[in-house]
C-alpha cells in the first residue's frame, strides 16, 4: 500500500510557494515542514503571537532534524511571517488551517478568494466538515479540495486527499504531486462524514471518554492502549488534538456515523469553555509543564 500511495504522488505539482492561514498546531507545523521540504512559505493568522510561537516552534525542529546551519538558516528564511496576509496572492496553493468552524472557515474563504492568483489551489485542513458544505458560495469549486494532515505533522506521514465531485482532476493530480514534494503519503478519500481516518478514530476516542466517566482512571484507558501497542494513548491524544478542536469533530459526526457516537460528556463542552484545551494550553484532561 505504501508503495502504492508512493507512486500516487509522483507527478509534478508546479507548487513553489505556499500560503498557511492558522498558524496554530496545525497550521503553524505544516508550514514549519513545508519549508523545511524547500517550498516559500508565508504564514498568516489573525493572531501575531501565534505566528511568532510557530516560527520558534519551527527554528526548535530545524535545531534538531536539519543537518547543518546552512540548512537551518535556509528553511527558515523560507518560512515567511505574514502579518498581513499578503502571501496569498502569490501562491499557488493555499492551507487553510484556522479553528473547527464552518462560518468561520467560509468567512476566510470569502475572504481570500478574489485575492488568489488565476489557477492557484485552496485546500483546507479540516477535519470533519464536508467539502460540499465549505464550497458554497465558491467562485472556483473545482480548485478546492481537502488536505488533512495528522497531528503531529512531522511524524506523522499519511495525508488524505478529500475529493468532492466538482474538484477537477487536474486539481487532485497536483495536490498528489505535492505531497510527494514534502515527502508525504497521500490517501484518495472521499468527503465522507469523517472521511477515513477520522471515521475510526473518533469512535475510539469516545469511547475512551465512556469509560473515563464509567469511573476507569484516564492513566489506566492510556497504558492499557499503550501496552496494546498504540504510540499514545487515547486521553493524551485527545489533548494534543486539542479538546475544542475534538469536541467541534464530535458534534459533527455525532449522528453520521454507522454506529452513533454516544453523548458528548458534559466535562468536555466545560473544559473547552474554560480554556483548558489540551497540550497547547498547558491543561486539558491532564497537565502540562
Ligand atoms: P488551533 O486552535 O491550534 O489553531 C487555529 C488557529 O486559527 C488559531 O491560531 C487562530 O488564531 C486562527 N484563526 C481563527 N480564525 C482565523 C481567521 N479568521 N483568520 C486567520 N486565522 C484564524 O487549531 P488546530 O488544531 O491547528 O486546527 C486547525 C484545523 O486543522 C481545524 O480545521 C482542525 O479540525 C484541523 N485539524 C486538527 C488536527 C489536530 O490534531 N489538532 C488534526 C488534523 C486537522
Amino acid at each position: 500500500l505504501r508503495e502504492k500511495l508512493k507512486d500516487s504522488a509522483k507527478g509534478e505539482s508546479g507548487i513553489r510557494h505556499v500560503h498557511v492561514i492558522g498558524a496554530g498546531t496545525m497550521g503553524g507545523d505544516i508550514a514549519a515542514w513545508c519549508a523545511a521540504r524547500g517550498l516559500r512559505v508565508t504564514l498568516a493568522d489573525l493572531d501575531h503571537e501565534v505566528i511568532a510561537r510557530a516560527i520558534g516552534r519551527a527554528a526548535e525542529f530545524y535545531d534538531k532534524k536539519l543537518h547543518s546551519s546552512i540548512e537551518r538558516r535556509d528553511a527558515l528564511d523560507r518560512l515567511i511571517p505574514d502579518f498581513e496576509g499578503i502571501g496569498v496572492a502569490k501562491a499557488d496553493l493555499v492551507i487553510e488551517a484556522v479553528v473547527e468552524k464552518t462560518d468561520v472557515k467560509r468567512k476566510v474563504f470569502e475572504g481570500i478568494a478574489p485575492k488568489m492568483k488565476e489557477g492557484a489551489i485552496l485546500a483546507t485542513n479540516t477535519s470533519s466538515i464536508p467539502l460540499e458544505v465549505l464550497r458554497e458560495g465558491l467562485a472556483f469549486p473545482d480548485r478546492l479540495v481537502g488536505l488533512h494532515f495528522f497531528n503531529p505533522v512531522a511524524k506523522m506521514e499519511l495525508v488524505e486527499v478529500v475529493a468532492h465531485d466538482q474538484a477537477s482532476q487536474a486539481t487532485l493530480d497536483k495536490v498528489h504531486g505535492f505531497c510527494g514534494a514534502i515527502d508525504r503519503l497521500p490517501a484518495a478519500v472521499k468527503s465522507a462524514p469523517g472521511f477515513l481516518v477520522n471515521r475510526a478514530l473518533t469512535a475510539y476516542l469516545t469511547e475512551a471518554f465512556v469509560m473515563v466517566d464509567e469511573g476507569t482512571p484516564k492513566e489506566t484507558i492510556d497504558r492499557a492502549a499503550e501496552d496494546f501497542g498504540m504510540p499514545m494513548g487515547p486521553i493524551e491524544l485527545a489533548d494534543r488534538v486539542g479538546l475544542d478542536i475534538g469536541l467541534e469533530v464530535v458534534r459533527m459526526l455525532k449522528d453520521k456515523l454507522d454506529d452513533p457516537i454516544p453523548e458528548i460528556p458534559a466535562w468536555l463542552e466545560e473544559k473547552v469553555k474554560n480554556g483548558e484545551t489540551g497540550r497547547k494550553a498547558g491543561k486539558g484532561l491532564y497537565a502540562y509543564d
